[in-house]
């Protein structure tokens, strides 16, 4: 057997008090190892606004990938210097959902997700990427990036059945009650777009087919960028488990060894494992 992959979830911090990120770590990391060709390490930064960040020194080498899980707005310069290197020299980066939020002024940040909102995102961040008519496109008008609605399931649509990630899942598969991202800016630079969703205008939508996961490069450097993933329901998701475990292959190899699970979720059925729910308090304090 190959030696498991090394990665790094990255955690800490959130600009929302609801991004439960100790609880949603460890769904995380329980995932991956489930995967059973994973290492997995945790790393908690200190608060970007105290003094310890200056001497914060996360050892991102020892990794062939790191799961951010962390949404801070700003980091010391030698810090994002170290993490730059890491990704031009090869290597590998998972962006979970509310992590696209970080960093609004750190450009090479925003290269490597691709797309991000909030934080005062507005066009100087780029345009808005959406599909239409089946094609990617984009849109330079002004206006601010981020929105959600209502945490409801909505349906996936794979774009990219070849890239390693995709290869095997359905062409449409529904994702478990989650905040459907839309209205993201970024410079959407070597970006792949491998599953849309639509953006329903009933619920806050931009009327449009949105990005919900990306494979992007910088430098040597691969990403998988997910947008699903805000609460422990929604990471319970075997959509959302699936691509993400293979994502993390992919950011950390370049290949996709894993199979496509059977109880993988249909175009209109969500399917989920109730004991990764489970693992957030509140839902088994619920019974449900
Ligand atoms: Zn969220």
């Amino acid at each position: 057997m190959a030696a498991p992959i090394k990665v790094m979830i990255l955690d800490g911090e959130s600009a929302a008090a609801y991004h439960n990120w100790p609880v949603t770590t460890a769904i995380m990391k329980r995932e991956l190892e489930d995967a059973g060709i994973f290492d997995v390490t945790v790393v908690s930064a200190p608060r970007s606004d105290s003094s310890e960040i200056a001497s914060f020194d996360p050892e991102f080498q020892k990794y062939q990938v790191v799961v951010w899980n962390y949404d801070a707005p700003d980091w010391p310069q030698p810090l994002k210097d170290k993490f730059e290197a890491y990704m031009k020299n090869g290597g590998g980066l998972v962006v979970v959902h509310a992590a696209d939020n970080a960093f609004p002024n750190w450009p090479a940040w925003n290269e490597m997700n691709g797309l991000g909102g909030w934080r005062g995102r507005d066009a100087p961040a780029g345009p808005r990427w959406f599909y239409d008519n089946g094609k990617l496109t984009s849109d330079a008008a002004p206006g601010p990036a981020g929105m959600h609605g209502k945490r409801l399931p909505f349906r996936m649509t794979t774009r990219a059945p070849d890239h390693p990630i995709m290869r095997g899942l359905p062409e449409n598969w529904m994702h478990m009650g989650d905040e459907l991202y839309s209205r993201l800016r970024g410079p959407g630079h070597n970006m792949a777009v491998l599953a849309t969703a639509w953006s329903d205008p009933a619920n806050k939508g931009s009327g449009h087919d949105e990005p919900m996961l990306m494979a992007l490069t910088f430098g040597k450097g691969r990403i998988f960028h997910t947008t699903l993933g805000h609460d422990a329901w929604a990471l319970s998701g075997v959509g959302f488990m699936t691509t993400f475990q293979r994502g993390t292959e992919w950011a950390a190899t370049g290949r996709v060894t894993q199979k496509v699970p059977k109880n993988f979720p249909a175009a209109d059925v969500v399917s989920y494992r109730a004991d990764l729910a489970a693992m957030d308090p509140a839902i088994a304090a619920n019974g449900k």
